[in-house]
């Protein structure tokens, strides 16, 4: 049986020459439960202690419906500046653009206000890489490109990201800027395969994107699925997990580093133990065969 290529130590972030791990951490769920600052710092040391130095938050993290905007971005700031030395073992993510109660917003004073209340928050001068959070249909994308290149020129951001966005989307906002774009952040997971045949993949590739995954283990559903499907997608998981000797989500984020895309899962635990033994999936190898069953199972029918 062929086995697919070992996954490297470290990515590139795009065409940046920042080197980064192949796993990220995701802070999402960080500000849920009034987590104090201290629980947060052990977190963080998890995450880089293992090895996993790529750390992805967004200006909405916290959010509740309500309240709590900016809360998950503050409690890496409180952590940042108690301990100053993480910022320089850590490449530093967020995301903009979603303002509620508006829906999305990316005219040129939104973002630049947006932009210096993270660095506010995050207690730093310098974002490595900021990301469109949603797509705003109402922003002409030449605007957009300008403002973001200006924030770069300024020295606020040093690389530039997409979430969410459409194939379309990516290449006009591309088009117009001049510090390109290194990464999109798609939702992808064993449960949620529509960009391995819609396009956005390729288009990683050809345009030499770093495709970060988001909730990889389909926001917790791979560890108790739910369904015919799931449970067919967690089976052929857990034969690579059996014979690698590591747990089901460690197979799923795995899985996702084998394609030739380079992907980058981000690990959404908040658990100090499970974000430690996210970093093993580096060292889990797939058979095309393997590859393949999982992929059949969450199509949900055989390959043509
Ligand atoms: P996920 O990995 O799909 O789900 C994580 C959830 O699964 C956590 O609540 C975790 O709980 C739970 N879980 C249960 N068993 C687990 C196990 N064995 N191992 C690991 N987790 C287990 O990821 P996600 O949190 O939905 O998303 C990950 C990251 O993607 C976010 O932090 C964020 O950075 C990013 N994201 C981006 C967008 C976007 O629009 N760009 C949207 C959503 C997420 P415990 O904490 O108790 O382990």
């Amino acid at each position: 049986m062929s086995q697919l290529a070992a996954v490297p130590a470290t990515r590139t972030l795009g065409g940046s020459g920042i080197a980064v791990s192949p796993i990220a951490w995701g802070m999402w769920r960080l500000a849920e439960d009034g987590r104090s600052a201290a629980d947060a710092a052990k977190l963080v040391h998890a995450a880089l202690d293992a090895g996993i130095t790529l750390l992805d938050t967004a200006d909405i993290y916290g959010f509740d419906g309500a309240g709590g905007f900016g809360d998950a971005e503050a409690l890496l700031g409180e952590v940042l500046a108690a301990e100053p030395g993480l910022r320089g073992r850590m490449v530093l993510a967020t995301k903009g653009g979603i303002m509620p109660p508006l829906p999305y917003d990316q005219s040129s004073e939104y973002l630049n206000a947006a932009i210096d209340a993270s660095l506010k928050r995050l207690k730093t001068d310098v974002i490595d890489l900021w990301q469109i959070h949603r797509p705003d249909i109402l922003a002409h994308p030449q605007e957009v490109a300008r403002t973001l290149d200006a924030a770069v020129a300024a020295g606020k951001i040093r690389t530039l990201g997409v979430s969410n966005f459409t194939t379309a989307q990516v290449a006009a906002l591309n088009h117009f800027l001049g510090h390109k774009l290194v990464a999109t952040q798609p939702e992808i997971s064993p449960l949620r395969i529509d960009c391995f045949e819609n396009g956005e993949l390729d288009q990683a590739m050809q345009l030499g994107l770093t495709p970060l995954a988001w909730s990889p283990l389909g926001g917790g559903r791979l560890a108790t699925p739910a369904g015919d499907r799931a449970l067919q997608v967690a089976a052929a998981l857990d034969v690579v997990a059996e014979q690698a000797g590591v747990p089901r989500s460690v197979a799923a984020y795995s899985w996702l580093m084998a394609h030739p895309a380079g992907i980058i899962p981000i690990i959404g635990s908040q658990n100090a133990q499970r974000i430690a033994e996210g970093a093993a999936a580096l060292t889990v190898r797939w058979t095309r065969e393997d590859w393949y069953a999982v992929l059949v199972a969450a199509r949900g029918e055989r390959l043509p």
